[in-house]
């Protein structure tokens, strides 16, 4: 367990203001997220090239896209008012970063400095590098295929998707920009550019940095060691970066809240982050981008998928919200307008839970597979809440196992309107 208590989970310089939603007046501070987040792109990945050039069409599209959604009114951004916060963000990250963090560069480096002192072995390295790209191109591919298909059965079925964020603390939002297919396009085009962004890092080692075929076997073994050391203290990492985010105006106005801008859907689910966010939890945070690209694609590709997954919070839609995953979880709530869990929110010891399904998650280590435990020991959280079993009736409802209330035989409008009525999902804020 942690020793660090809630003093150093919770320090924050300058004043705390709690966010958890976009507000009209932060339309010039997202600008300049999203000018940033472009030049990110141009100089990764370069403006002429495929992703690339999405990608920067993917920022003019959020820019359009907030005023039309959010509103706007004038203000002073934020960097203006308080240039310091920009340097008080590297810090907290700095601060935030775990021994595995240093051990994964450390393999990386130690290998390009082996492959340097050696120029005469048979490293390989233009073919790894080829690999390496192939990878890269592999992952985001399929995962876009993926993200794309499930944008399909959203606009399929996108009256469902209406009539279940109705019910929801969504409400408000969709009275208040009622196109539900523009909301489903946001959320693509918020989970794909938070996507290219993420891993820009890992794109930028594979093009400056080495690999050898001789170490391959050996660095390897080593990634997979740190990788599965990293996973015990990586809900305690995510604890304090996702409190920050949402304590920290700056915090969340530039780098998490595209997140939270979205619909609760698979559509945006890349690693809990959003645009800019991805980039630096990705270079001062995780360390996935320094491992051999072979264990680099598989770390990125299940964590995007299954991010994907826990994102989908609206039932009866493709992929589930898969009512026995949402027992053991209650990130969802975050996603309805709670601020907490501010961790990962999961919590496997249920008694109601399918025990067939909470099977998987045997592998995983406590911190982990129980994290809401430091939710509890931080904030008092309290997981018997009623909230979370209005949103287990929603999902019951709609893809509960007895299958009588599917998405395309929904509740019928007297059982609506109940549910608008006394069971709504709200959050005051
Ligand atoms: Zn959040
Ligand atoms: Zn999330």
């Amino acid at each position: 367990m942690n020793t660090q208590g809630t003093e150093w989970f919770h320090r924050i310089y300058g004043k705390t203001n709690k966010r958890v939603a976009y507000r009209p007046k932060d339309f010039l501070d997202y600008a300049l997220m999203c000018a940033v987040c472009a030049l990110v792109i141009h100089v990764v990945y370069g403006a002429s090239s495929p992703v690339g050039a999405v990608g920067i069409v993917l920022c003019a599209a959020a820019l359009v896209m907030f005023p039309v959604r959010n509103g706007w009114a004038p203000g002073v951004p934020i960097v203006l008012r308080r240039p310091q916060e920009v340097l008080y963000s590297i810090v907290y990250k700095l601060l935030n970063l775990k021994r595995w963090y240093f051990v994964a560069l450390a393999v990386l480096l130690l290998e390009n400095w082996l492959i340097s002192i050696t120029p005469t072995w048979p490293h390989h390295v233009e073919l790894m590098r080829t690999i390496a790209f192939w990878l890269f191109y592999l992952h985001l591919g399929a995962i876009t295929a993926y993200r794309t298909w499930i944008l399909v059965v959203h606009l399929q079925r996108r009256e469902t998707v209406r009539e279940i964020l109705m019910q929801t603390a969504w409400k408000r939002k969709l009275e208040e920009q009622p196109n539900i297919v523009l909301e489903i396009l946001h959320a693509y085009a918020t989970g794909l550019l938070a996507h290219i962004l993420l891993i820009a890092p890992w794109f930028l080692v594979i093009t400056w940095l080495d690999f050898s075929v001789l170490f391959l076997a050996a660095t390897c073994v080593l990634n997979v060691y740190v990788h599965v050391r990293f996973l015990k203290v990586i809900n305690a990492w995510f604890y304090r970066d996702h409190w920050l985010a949402h304590n920290s105006e700056f915090e969340f106005v530039y780098l998490h809240g595209p997140h939270h801008d979205a619909i609760p859907s698979g559509l945006i689910g890349v690693a809990g982050n959003g645009h800019l966010e991805g980039v630096l939890r990705h270079s001062i945070g995780a360390p996935a981008p320094f491992f051999n690209p072979f264990i680099a694609a598989l770390v990125y590709s299940f964590e995007v998928q299954g991010d994907i997954e826990a994102h989908q919070f609206i039932p009866g839609m493709y992929p589930k919200a898969n009512l026995d995953y949402q027992k053991i979880t209650q990130h969802s709530l975050h996603h309805f307008g709670m601020l907490e869990p501010y961790g990962f929110g999961l919590n496997i010891a249920q008694p109601d839970a399918n025990p067939e399904f909470t099977a998987r998650f045997k592998v995983l280590p406590e911190e982990l597979k129980n994290g809401i435990r430091l939710d509890e020991a931080l904030t008092g959280y309290r997981w018997a809440n009623p909230k979370h079993a209005q949103y287990l009736d929603l999902v019951r409802r709609y893809e509960g196992p007895t299958q009588a209330s599917t998405a395309e035989s929904a509740p019928s409008k007297q059982a609506s309107d109940d549910t608008h009525a006394s069971n709504r999902i709200t959050e005051d804020a």
